[in-house]
C-alpha cells in the first residue's frame, strides 16, 4: 500500500485529468475478459495521447507500478489486484488517406470497428480478423492474427512512447513472430498509433467475408462466454530446441497435425486429457483444449492450478512444456 500523503497528491492529480474516467479500487474482474481479477488501485481512460503520456509521467514520479492496456481481452490479473495504475488506452484517433489506401489509427481504436470502417470503403487485408476482441494496439503487442491474416500483414508504422521520446518504428523494427513482437520485450513501451496501407476490393466482398468469419468464430466462442481467446500459443515447430528434443517430439506427433510449420497445442491438450477438467469455476472446454473459462466465480488461484496441471499433463505424455498467450499483469 502507497502513502496516504503520496496516494492524495496523485489521486488529485489523476482526477483533475480525468475526472469520471479515473476509479478507484477498481475489480479487475470487470474488465476482463475472462472476468479474473481483483482491485487496480487506480484505472484511467486515456481518449487522448497527452493524456496517456501524462499518467505515465505521475507514475513514475510517484513511483507507482503501472500498466498500459487495451480492451483486456487477453488479460490475467491476481485474485489480490493490482497495487498501481492501469491506463486503459482509449485514443481512437483515425485519418483516411483515400488516394494511398492508408489509414494512421489511434491504439486505442477497436479492431472490428476498424475492420467494419475499411470494408466498407474496400479496403482489404483486415476482413478475416473480424471478431478478434481489443484495440489496435493489443493486437500489435502480441502480433494477433487469426485466418490466415495477422496484424502486421498490413501494417506500415508503429507511433510509440520510449519512455523518453515518441516515435515511429518501422514494421521491421517492431519484431513480429507468431504472436510475438518487440514490444512483448520492451515492457515500458507504449503503442500510441499505426498506419496501415491496404490492397482494394470491393466492400460487399469484404463485408460478407468478416460476417462469415464471426459466425465460424461464435462457434468456438459463444457470446458471453468469460475467457481471453486461446490460452497456450500454437507450437512452432523450427523454435522447438534442443534439436534432439525436437526429433523425440516429432516422433509422437502423426505429421498430418502440422499445418505451416505449426502444431495446434489444443491437440497436445486433448491428447493429454484436458477436456472438461476444472479447478472450481475454472473449466477447458468440453470440445477444445486450448479453451479455458471461467463459469462465473473462478479466480485467477484456480486458473493458476489448472494451468499447472494441464502444463504437467502435456510435458509429461509430450516431454515438451506449453507456455501461455495470455498476458499476465
Ligand atoms: C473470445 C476471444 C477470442 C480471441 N481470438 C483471438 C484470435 O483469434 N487471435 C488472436 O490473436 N487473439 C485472440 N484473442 C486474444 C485477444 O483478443 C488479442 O490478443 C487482442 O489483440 C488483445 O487486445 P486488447 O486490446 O484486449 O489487449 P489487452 O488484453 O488489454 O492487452 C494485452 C497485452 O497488450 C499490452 N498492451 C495493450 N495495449 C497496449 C499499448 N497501447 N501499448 C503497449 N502495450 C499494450 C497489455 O499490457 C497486455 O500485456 C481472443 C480473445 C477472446 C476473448
Amino acid at each position: 500500500m502507497y502513502m496516504k500523503t503520496r496516494t492524495d497528491t496523485i489521486e488529485n492529480a489523476l482526477h483533475t485529468l480525468f475526472k469520471k474516467r479515473l476509479r478507484i479500487e477498481y475489480p479487475l474482474r470487470e474488465i476482463t475478459s475472462i472476468h479474473i481479477g481483483g482491485p487496480a488501485h487506480y484505472i484511467v481512460m486515456a481518449q487522448h495521447e497527452h493524456e496517456l503520456l501524462e499518467a505515465v509521467r505521475l507514475a513514475r514520479a510517484y513511483r507507482m507500478p503501472y500498466v498500459v492496456i487495451g480492451e483486456a481481452s487477453n488479460i490475467i490479473a491476481e485474485d489480490i489486484g493490482f497495487n498501481g495504475l492501469v491506463i486503459q488506452n482509449r485514443i481512437a484517433d483515425c485519418t483516411i488517406d483515400k488516394s494511398t489506401h492508408s489509414i494512421t489509427v489511434g491504439a486505442g481504436y477497436n479492431l472490428l470497428a476498424l475492420i467494419k470502417r475499411i470494408n466498407a470503403i474496400g479496403l482489404a487485408g483486415m476482413e478475416r480478423m473480424a471478431g478478434i476482441p481489443g484495440t489496435i494496439g493489443g493486437a500489435i503487442y502480441g502480433c494477433a492474427g487469426a485466418y490466415g491474416q495477422e496484424i502486421k500483414d498490413c501494417l506500415h508504422h508503429v507511433q510509440i512512447y520510449d519512455g523518453r521520446t515518441v516515435r515511429w518504428l518501422t514494421r521491421d523494427a517492431c519484431m513480429f513472430r507468431y504472436r510475438s513482437s518487440i514490444f512483448k520485450k520492451k515492457k515500458n513501451w507504449i503503442i500510441l498509433a499505426a498506419t496501415f496501407t491496404y490492397t482494394h476490393a470491393h466492400p460487399a466482398a469484404l463485408k460478407k467475408i468478416s460476417r462469415d468469419t464471426i459466425r465460424l468464430r461464435e462457434k468456438k466462442y459463444p457470446r458471453g462466454m468469460r475467457c481471453p481467446g486461446s490460452f497456450f500459443k500454437n507450437l512452432v515447430i523450427k523454435m522447438i530446441s534442443p534439436a534432439s528434443l525436437r526429433d523425440e517430439f516429432m516422433k509422437k506427433i502423426p505429421p498430418e497435425k502440422i499445418t505451416f510449420g505449426k502444431l495446434a497445442s489444443g491437440y497436445l491438450l486433448e491428447e493429454a486429457g484436458a477436456m472438461g477438467l476444472a479447478e472450481h469455476d475454472i473449466a477447458v472446454a468440453a470440445y477444445h483444449g486450448n479453451l479455458i473459462y471461467n463459469k462465473g466465480n473462478g479466480t485467477a488461484h484456480d486458473l493458476a492450478r489448472l494451468v499447472k496441471r494441464l502444463k504437467h499433463r502435456v510435458q509429461k505424455k509430450f516431454g515438451i512444456e506449453l507456455s501461455e498467450e495470455v498476458q499476465y499483469i
